[in-house]
């Protein structure tokens, strides 16, 4: 075991865990039982923003790069895809996308882990066409804390799959999974890209009732700095696979290879993202888009994976890191959503990232965090002044409109904000305590919002 200090990629809450990089399922054993204490959690690329895969004092088991889990393998004919859980999509992507195949839903990052893509059920720009993640899985196996190995699906061991998926590690250790992946025509994709004025546009453009669902992708960049009448403006792209001939024809059209083109400097003064400068390039950005809905081919990095063309880019922010967050409101609830964007144009929170989705319906698991509604994503520097009273603010004006926050990207909500959130977080309870009865596995995550603590 060594010694590390670990933060989630918002980089804020760091604290010192014993890691292992387990070499076989029965040194993760070994581990577990040495843990009774502060427990023990599994850890993908640490692509989650705060502390779901540290554990102060206690045991972290480093999953990527490890032989732990079935090897990896892609069935030409089926698309089925049988994956180590350490296994990154960057590193599927790689071998799948030239033979035809994508992964059926990605972030807006690919390095991350299938653990980690299961355990936070993770959703891309196709949740409203396809579902999260874990809808995906066709199985998978669990180490539980008691030693056992367990095969769960949909159909097998039904209720412990779901608390899985999205259960933030805290069922067990996914070993493999079976995931079915995308046929796909090309390595391009087709992008419709669209500029709207303000916010009452990107709404109207993105609503159920307009053909937003004929798109499979579809995503809005919002300006939260512009104020007055542009509040609220966006840029909206949408897009779906290209198929060969649209991408060209030729021999080359399943052709895939994303560079990493730079690295953030190693020394970032800490106001190098402030109102000014993301100002200035919200203005650019908006400017850059096309005023009238315009077609093109992109290629799969620069659709949905933009920011991994900077290694690092999470250092920008400087030495205090940042804080993502990540809400959701009902699709009704367009009101509350307009007065979120108020509140943080108008007390002056930059944000560099903020991006608006529509959501499809929830699936089966209880903590899964996409449900049908409006999912608001912005990031701001961790320590600007009044931040903590804003987000309290907003904190509660997501829980009063029946919305619920990401657990993937939480680094500051309160224990409450869990249970208000997500009415079946009991059952999930009791569903973990089934699998877990000795109480292992643990995170600071956890332990800051409570999650196996009653009531
Ligand atoms: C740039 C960027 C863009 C992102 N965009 C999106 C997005 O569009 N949509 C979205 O949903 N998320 C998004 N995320 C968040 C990211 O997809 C999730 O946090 C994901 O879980 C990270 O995977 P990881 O392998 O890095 O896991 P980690 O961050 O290391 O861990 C995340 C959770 O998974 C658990 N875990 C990891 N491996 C295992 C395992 N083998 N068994 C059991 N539990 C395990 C951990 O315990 C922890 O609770 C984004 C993140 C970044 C940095």
């Amino acid at each position: 075991m060594t010694k590390q200090r670990l933060s989630g990629w918002g980089r804020t809450a760091w604290t010192v865990s014993d890691t292992v990089v387990p070499a076989d399922v029965e040194a993760i054993r070994t581990v577990v039982a040495a843990s009774p204490h502060r427990g023990v959690i599994a850890r993908g690329l640490g692509r989650s923003y705060g502390a779901a895969a540290q554990n102060a004092g206690g045991s972290v088991l480093l999953m990527p790069g490890t032989a732990v889990g079935a090897p990896y393998s892609l069935d030409d004919n089926t698309g089925i895809v049988t994956a180590p859980a350490g296994m990154s999509l960057d590193d599927i992507l790689r071998d799948s996308v030239p033979r035809g195949w994508f992964v059926p839903v990605t972030p807006g990052t690919r390095f991350v882990t299938v653990g980690g893509a299961i355990a936070s059920d993770i959703h891309g720009k196709n949740h409203h066409f396809d579902g999260s993640f874990g809808q995906h899985v066709r199985s998978m196996r669990v180490l539980l804390s008691s030693g056992e190995i367990v095969r769960l699906s949909p159909e097998e061991n039904a209720a412990w799959f779901w608390a899985t998926v999205g259960g933030m590690g805290l069922t067990g250790v996914v070993l493999d999974a079976e995931i079915r992946t995308l046929k796909i025509g090309s390595s391009r994709v087709r992008v419709e890209t669209e500029r709207l004025t303000d916010f009452d546009a990107v709404v109207a453009a993105m609503s159920s009732d307009g053909a937003d669902d004929t798109y499979r992708y579809s995503v809005a960049w919002v300006d939260l700095v512009a104020t007055g009448r542009s509040m609220g403006r966006g840029v909206l792209t949408r897009g779906d696979h290209a198929t060969a001939a649209e991408a060209g024809g030729g021999d080359d059209v399943l052709a895939y290879d994303p560079k990493v083109r730079l690295a953030a400097p190693p020394w970032v003064p800490n106001q190098l993202l402030n109102k000014l400068s993301i100002k200035a390039f919200n203005e650019v950005w908006y400017r850059k888009a096309p005023s009238r809905r315009h077609v093109g081919i992109e290629s799969i990095p620069t659709f949905f994976h933009p920011l991994d063309g900077v290694r690092q880019w999470n250092t920008l922010y400087g030495s205090q890191g940042f804080i993502q967050y990540q809400f959701i409101v009902p699709l009704g609830q367009v009101e509350v959503l307009r007065r979120v964007i108020e509140a943080f144009s108008g007390q002056g929170v930059a944000s560099f990232l903020a991006v608006l989705k529509r959501m499809g319906p929830q699936n089966a698991a209880p903590m899964s965090f996409p449900t049908e509604g409006w999912t608001l994503t912005l990031d701001m520097a961790a320590g600007l002044r009044g931040l903590p009273e804003l987000l309290a603010r907003v904190d509660t004006m997501v829980l009063d409109a029946g919305g619920r926050h990401y657990l993937a990207k939480d680094s500051h909500v309160a224990p409450s904000a869990v249970r208000r959130g997500y009415p079946r977080f009991a059952e999930w309870q009791e569903v973990r305590a089934e699998m877990d009865p000795t109480g292992r596995w643990n995170s600071d995550l956890a332990r800051r919002l409570g999650l196996m603590e009653k009531g």
